[in-house]
């Protein structure tokens, strides 16, 4: 391991990713394709047609195998499936002869079953190793062009790579997910000291990106990506105190309808 004077609270699903990892000899997961990784696992790997699923894992007198839609578009999207799948693996297989996952599953993120969340969690964590993520975003300036940069570099989604940096990233920030203009959660990273006003199911705050881009489906892009927004847009003021200013960087996944706002500090 590379050594580090950050250290992490990890899951029970996290640890087994670096477990895993460490098994494999491997420091950077992008070091392998992750096929070959699976098969470095014992388990088969095959990318086929499936219908309604994303992933599946089927279990048989203990011979596993794993199936990615081949019809998934995007690289990062079938990585993170298949490592998903790898989670289900190495933490369920013995629970469950046939696990299939669908998009929603691969989402559940802070909802959904607990075993859905620590494949989720794993995936995560064996993609983008904490210690060696936090080396990434060092000396580097928040914002959406590094959460482009450690996206690429990762061979993940943005998405990913925005819930990763709740977790193991170093600038505090706070993610507000909405599906069909309705707040769904948020999670706000460890040294984030504000508090977001949340209501589940509400549409998100009128003065917000996200609000916006429901209500007029104006989507910021590249430079645009970084919005000002006021702190009470989001964000409960102490009595008697200032209004300032801070960003929200609204991700949009068209193809799921789905928005993470990003939001911190100016
Ligand atoms: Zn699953």
């Amino acid at each position: 391991m590379v050594p580090t004077t950050k250290t992490f609270k990890l899951t029970k699903a996290e640890l087994t990713a670096q477990k895993v990892l460490d098994a494999c000899g491997l420091d950077d997961p992008t070091e392998l394709p992750i096929s070959e990784i699976i098969l470095g696992r014992r388990a088969f790997y095959e990318e086929k047609p499936l219908s309604g699923k994303e992933g599946e894992i089927i279990t048989l007198k203990g011979k596993s195998i794993i199936t990615i839609n081949s019809q998934i578009e995007y690289v990062s999207k079938k990585r993170f499936a298949a490592a998903h799948e790898l989670g289900h693996f190495e933490m369920h297989k013995d629970l469950y002869p046939i696990i299939s996952d669908t998009d929603h599953d691969l989402l559940s993120w802070f909802q959904g079953g607990p075993h859905e969340v620590e494949a989720n969690e794993f995936a995560s964590e064996f993609l983008m190793p904490s210690t060696l993520f936090y080396k990434e975003c060092e000396r580097k300036v928040f914002g959406p062009d590094l959460i482009d940069n450690l996206a690429k570099r990762f061979q993940v989604s943005k998405t990913a790579a925005i819930l990763k940096f709740v977790k193991a990233g170093n600038h505090p920030i706070c993610i507000v997910f909405c599906k069909g203009n309705k707040m769904k959660w948020f999670k706000p990273s460890y040294d984030f000291r504000y508090f977001l006003e949340f209501q589940r199911d509400s549409p998100p705050p009128t003065g917000s990106v996200a609000y916006e881009l429901y209500t007029t489906k104006k989507v910021y892009s590249g430079n645009e990506s970084k919005q000002d927004i006021w702190k009470s847009d989001w964000l409960r003021l102490n009595d008697d105190e200032q209004d300032s200013r801070f960003y929200e960087y609204c991700l949009f996944a068209k193809s799921y309808d789905y928005t993470i706002s990003v939001i911190w500090e100016k």
